[in-house]
Parts: structure tokens; C-alpha cells; sequence
């Protein structure tokens, strides 16, 4: 039988998961949309064949609704969220799970009180092909204990209002996570660096900052967050253990020779790169959630991505390393 999915927010990313829902995983069908711009979800609505309704909660509580899938805007997530947990349905929601910590641990807490793992993170990196051989290279053991990570995250060039904060808590969020679930621990203390300012980027805009984090066993993660690499989109990893290092491939393009030169295209932005890492994810969501068992990343996945974004920002501003303090982890996401 089919999951039947309600989505809010048919923007950019919304869209993109209806028509992954619809037209490349299988198992599912989008029967419910809507978004605070009226216009384009019933757009949506009526080329999808699903049902446009006025607000999010309606979308949660429709009867022909089994599990939601949240692509709104930032500050929205956390109250579907907790709407979604409260109606009992299985909620998939795009990062970051809240904008504050305080709303995670509300989150946590209504999960926790539900009896029942209802909430999925949208960490897609977790489900790219390339990170997943990283991790099991570096779990095999063979090249000894990781000891560092360096990393870069570079976009072509950033939308008019992205902020410097947004810098952590939009981009460097998937860095945070990735380097905590590729090396299976949690994070001591974290700071931000600031670079000289490239003038490419907004006046307003620190850009490239750069994030360093250290685990608790001592592992330390550097990763160039850069906003206006003027030349592409690139996701740059590299593992360096006791025996060896390992690093992330580049996506599969064909090397061409032309012209006295070697050369490969480089994606422009995340859509394109990350494209087989969304449907493999929405494919194990629906697959997980028909055997009432997520194995996706969780409300604390989120929460302490929350909390070293917040830290990282208070670093920046601090100027020192500054501790990364969350809740005791609660037995039920251990
Ligand atoms: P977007 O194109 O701006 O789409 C967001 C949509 O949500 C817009 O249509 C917006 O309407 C709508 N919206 C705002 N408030 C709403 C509300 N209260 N109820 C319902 N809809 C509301 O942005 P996007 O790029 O698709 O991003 C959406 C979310 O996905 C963000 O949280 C973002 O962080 C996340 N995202 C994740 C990834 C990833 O790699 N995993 C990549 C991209 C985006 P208006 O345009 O009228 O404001």
C-alpha cells in the first residue's frame, strides 16, 4: 500500500521532494500540500493531484494524511513538528529540525512522552553513496583511529539576504552533523575563524568563515565554510587516520580532453550534487516508516546540531573555543 504524504512548503526543496515522492522513489504519494504562498501550492496541488489546504496543521491532521513532510521555512519546523509528534504521525523534517535548542529539547521531550520515534532530520549527506564508503573505511579499522578531518564546503555565490550566522546554522550545519555521525561521537568544544573578506561576498557578510570542532576523544575537524567560491559548488572531506587517510570521491563526471587540457564539470549548486543522496533518503523514509522503524537521523541528531551551531556563533563573537553543553542524551535515542 501506498504512504500517503502531506508536504508544507512548495518552494524550492518542496518541490523537489513531490516530485521525488511522486515520480522516482516508490511506495509513496503526495495527497496533501500547502504553504503560506497560496498561489504556487495549489499550483502544486493540482498538478500533483493532491488536496491544497490553507495551513500547515490542517495538512498534519487530514484524514488522508499518513506522514508529513515539512519543506518550509526555518522558524515554521518546530511547531509542525510538535503538531505532527501530537497527532501521532511519522514527520520528516527538513534541517534544521527548530531554530533554537529550547524547541529541540521540546521536540525530544513530546517524542519522548509519544513513546515512539515519529521524527526524521533532513541530513542528506548521511545518504550519499561517497560518505557512506568513507564511514565504512574508516570503521573497518584498517587505517587505525581518525585523527583529524579537514573539510571545506564551498558555494558558487550566496542569495542576497544570507547572513553570516546562516553561514553555521544553514550550510555548516550539514559539517556539523556529517563529521559527528562519520566518526560515531559527540563534540567537546567548537570555534569560528574569521578570514579576510572576500570581496565577492556582501559587505554586510563574513565570508569564508572557518569552523573547528573537537571531539571528545580529541579529534580535530577544520572546514572551510565559503559562501563565494566564484567557481562551483564543492563538498571537500578528508579523513586522516593512525595508518592512513581517506577522502570523499567528486561526484562522477566524465574527464574530458580538449584543447591541450583535462577537465570535469563541477556542480553548480546542492540540488544537483546531492540529487541521488535526497531519493536514496526519501526512499529508506517511506521504506522505514512502512516497517514502523526509522533508521534516519534523529530529534537528537538535530538538537545537538542546534546546540554546536550556538556554540559556534557564540565562539565567533567570544573569540575563544567555547564549550559544546547539551542535555544528557535520554535513553530512548540511545
Ligand atoms: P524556499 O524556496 O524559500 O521555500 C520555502 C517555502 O516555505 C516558501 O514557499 C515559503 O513561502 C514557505 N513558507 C514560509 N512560511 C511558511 C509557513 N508558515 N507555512 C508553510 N509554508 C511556509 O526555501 P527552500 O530552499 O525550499 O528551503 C525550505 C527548507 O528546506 C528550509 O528549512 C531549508 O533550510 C531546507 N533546505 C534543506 C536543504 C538540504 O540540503 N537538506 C537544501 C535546501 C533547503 P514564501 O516564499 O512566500 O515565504
Amino acid at each position: 500500500m501506498e504512504l500517503k504524504v502531506g508536504v508544507i512548503g512548495t518552494g524550492g526543496i518542496g518541490q523537489e521532494h513531490i516530485r521525488r515522492l511522486t515520480n522516482v522513489i516508490t511506495g509513496a504519494k503526495v495527497t496533501a500540500v500547502s504553504d503560506i504562498n497560496k498561489e504556487t501550492a495549489q499550483k502544486v496541488a493540482e498538478k500533483y493531484g493532491a488536496k491544497f489546504y490553507e495551513s500547515g496543521e490542517e495538512v498534519i491532521n487530514a484524514p488522508e494524511v499518513d506522514a508529513v513532510v515539512i519543506a518550509s521555512w526555518d522558524p515554521t519546523h518546530a511547531g509542525y513538528v510538535l503538531e505532527s509528534i501530537k497527532s501521532g504521525k511519522y514527520v520528516f523534517c527538513e534541517k534544521p529540525l527548530a531554530t533554537t535548542a529550547d524547541e529541540c529539547i521540546d521536540i525530544i521531550k513530546a517524542e519522548v512522552k509519544a513513546k515512539k520515534h515519529l521524527v526524521q532530520v533532513g541530513f542528506m549527506r548521511r545518504f550519499d553513496s561517497g560518505y557512506r564508503e568513507l564511514k565504512k573505511v574508516i570503521e573497518s579499522g584498517k587505517l587505525g583511529a581518525p585523527l583529524m578531518i579537514h573539510a571545506c564546503h564551498r558555494n558558487l555565490t550566496h542569495i542576497p539576504s544570507h547572513t553570516t550566522d546562516m553561514t553555521i546554522t544553514n550550510s555548516g550545519i550539514h559539517e556539523i552533523d556529517i563529521s559527528r555521525w562519520l566518526l560515531d561521537e559527540e563534540y567537546e568544544n567548537g570555534q569560528v575563524l574569521t578570514v579576510k573578506q572576500n570581496s565577492n561576498s556582501s559587505k554586510k557578510l563574513l565570508d569564508p568563515q572557518i569552523i573547528q570542532l573537537k571531539t571528545k576523544s580529541g579529534v580535530r575537524i577544520d572546514v572551510e565554510v565559503n559562501m563565494s567560491s566564484g567557481y562551483g559548488y564543492d563538498i571537500q572531506c578528508e579523513v586522516v587516520c593512525e595508518k592512513g587517510a581517506v577522502r570523499l570521491p567528486d561526484p562522477n563526471k566524465v574527464l574530458v580532453r580538449y584543447n591541450c587540457q583535462r577537465s570535469y564539470e563541477i556542480y553548480e549548486d546542492w540540488s544537483q550534487r546531492f540529487i541521488e543522496a535526497y531519493d536514496i533518503e526519501f526512499q529508506e523514509w517511506v521504506n522505514s516508516v512502512k516497517y514502523n522503524k526509522l533508521t534516519g537521523p534523529s530529534s537528537w541528531d538535530g538538537y545537538v546540531a542546534c546546540v554546536t551551531a550556538d556554540t559556534l556563533i557564540k565562539s565567533r563573537n567570544t573569540g575563544a573555543a567555547e564549550d559544546v553543553v547539551t542535555i544528557d542524551k535520554p535513553q530512548f535515542y540511545k
